[in-house]
């Protein structure tokens, strides 16, 4: 039997071969590739014995496996190699099991973060890790690229929730990494080298998440800045006076504009920046710390504070913030965005060099970022059809890159590497810690099938 027939007799209903129906799945949401590949095509497994059958015909005939879930990632972990087929996660969607005694959810991969957190919060229990396009991202992706957002300063990111993996390898077989159960040390921390992996090492098959309480109340203030240097300042003045705000996030002039006319919220446009700051915990705390809050913004010359009034007032600010991706498409064709993380006492320096070199290069940029976790995300909005300015992004990107690891940046903190970063890995990773990780996916998956080009 050829490859392909034996394929779509482990998923008959869930096969796609014609060359229309691959080509959605040559891209994913980072730049347009150089060269378009096609995989042979896509399966759609339903449940983790279909998997392992699916990776071991692929390893028997050495086709290489593209895992995939939305294919909303930013560095082209999705992209297709030569010679490959893509897995499809979607039918396995279910959130299998929420354990409020023993604070853990159980979910197949595919299973959406905003989904699962509506169903969490009948409960008052909480899943933290809130990348900006929740709506539809799904865990799967989320636990493949270690996946944040703004909560991360307080509440860490998706390696911090993640307690257990069922795994299927590359020759079909299939692992659990740990226990369902809240703390373990038994053996090495399998679960944690799956986090952040890009698919390079298993398929992940179910996740065992961990949950904390909802916090009761959450407060949002918007704290307006004429100039960048005071914003940046006022991180560090919040962070050390003691506070744990559940976000600080900054937006800068153009991101305000932008987000603003693509969806009205009342943002202040003639300001240089903003910072988003939410409180969270009890109310009583909340409002006592709000307090505290105020002062230390008037302190750092703040000029203008506002405060978010009821639940339906933050909620809606945060839906115009995640809503920044999508309000730049409206000024150029393509918008790329990066994700560099930086000492939080070079925040300022780094923003300015974006403004330099998008005045330098001619080329659009708006930044935004976790500013308490000094995670940095210009936003580059271009045309990728028109070749001068295609050169100039490139020109740009590497000077920006190199700028960063010049201040001690580091080139990922929620987006992960793909194929669009590593061109930059040998100048960040150790020499010795890059060989090991090599090591490791030969262990893992010794014919280099699984999304092989990717991360490491
Ligand atoms: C508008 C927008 C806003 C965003 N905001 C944020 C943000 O605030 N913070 C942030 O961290 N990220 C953000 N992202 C990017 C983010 O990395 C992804 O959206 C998300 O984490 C994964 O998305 P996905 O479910 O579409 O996975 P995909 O993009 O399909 O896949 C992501 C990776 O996971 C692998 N994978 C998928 N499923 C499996 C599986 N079952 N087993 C093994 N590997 C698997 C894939 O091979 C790939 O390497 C944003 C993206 C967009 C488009």
């Amino acid at each position: 039997m050829t490859f392909l027939k034996e394929l779509k007799n482990v998923c008959p209903n869930g096969f796609l071969s014609k060359k229309e129906d691959l080509f959605v799945y040559a891209h994913d949401t980072s730049q347009n590739p150089e060269k378009i590949i096609l995989p042979l095509a896509v399966v759609f497994p339903k449940n983790t014995q279909e998997v392992s059958d699916i990776a071991k015909i692929c390893s028997k005939y050495g086709i290489s496996i593209i895992p995939r879930a939305q294919g909303t990632n930013h560095c082209g972990a999705t992209r297709p190699s030569e010679n490959s087929i893509v897995i499809h996660f979607s039918k396995m969607n279910n959130i299998i099991k929420i354990d409020k005694e023993n604070l853990i959810a159980i979910v197949e991969p595919n299973v959406v973060i905003g989904d699962l957190n509506k169903e969490l919060d009948k409960l008052n229990l909480f899943f933290p890790p809130d990348p900006s396009n929740l709506a539809v991202s799904t865990i799967g992706g989320a636990i493949a690229l270690c996946a944040g957002g703004p909560r991360t300063f307080k509440y860490g990111n998706t390696k911090d929730y993640i307690i257990n993996l069922e795994v299927v390898l590359s020759n079909g077989e299939i692992i659990e990494t740990s226990k369902n159960i809240a703390k373990n040390v038994t053996g090495y921390n399998l679960t944690s080298l799956f986090v952040g992996s890009e698919g390079t090492l298993g398929l992940i098959t179910k996740a065992t998440l961990k949950l904390i309480p909802k916090p009761q109340t959450r407060l949002l203030t918007l704290c307006y800045f004429d100039n960048l240097i005071d914003a940046t300042k006022c991180v560090n003045n919040i962070i050390n006076s003691g506070f744990m705000p559940s976000t600080i996030d900054l937006l800068d002039k153009t991101t305000i504009q932008t987000i603003e006319k693509f969806n009205p919220c009342n943002l202040l446009i003639d300001k240089e920046a903003v910072l988003l700051i939410e409180l969270d915990g009890f109310k009583q705390c909340v409002l006592e710390e709000l307090k505290i809050l105020e002062s230390i913004l008037k302190d750092s010359n703040a000029s203008k504070i506002i405060q978010a009034k009821n639940d339906e007032e933050n909620e809606n600010i945060w839906k115009t913030r995640r809503s920044a991706f999508s309000a730049l498409t409206q000024l150029k064709p393509n918008v790329i965005t990066e994700d560099i993380v930086v000492p939080k006492s070079k925040i300022v320096d780094f923003v300015y060099k974006i403004q330099e070199l998008s005045k330098k290069y001619n080329i659009i940029a708006a930044t935004m970022g976790h500013a308490g976790d000094g995670n940095i995300h210009p936003n580059f909005a271009l045309d990728l059809n028109n070749k001068a300015e295609k050169e100039n992004f490139e020109k740009l990107k590497d000077e920006l890159f190199y700028y960063a690891i010049s201040i001690g940046a580091t080139l990922s903190g929620e987006h992960g590497i793909g194929t669009q970063k590593k061109k930059y890995l040998e100048d960040v990773l150790n020499k010795n810690a890059h060989n090991k990780m090599k090591e490791i996916k030969k262990i893992f998956d010794s014919k280099n099938i699984l999304n092989p080009g990717k991360s490491i």
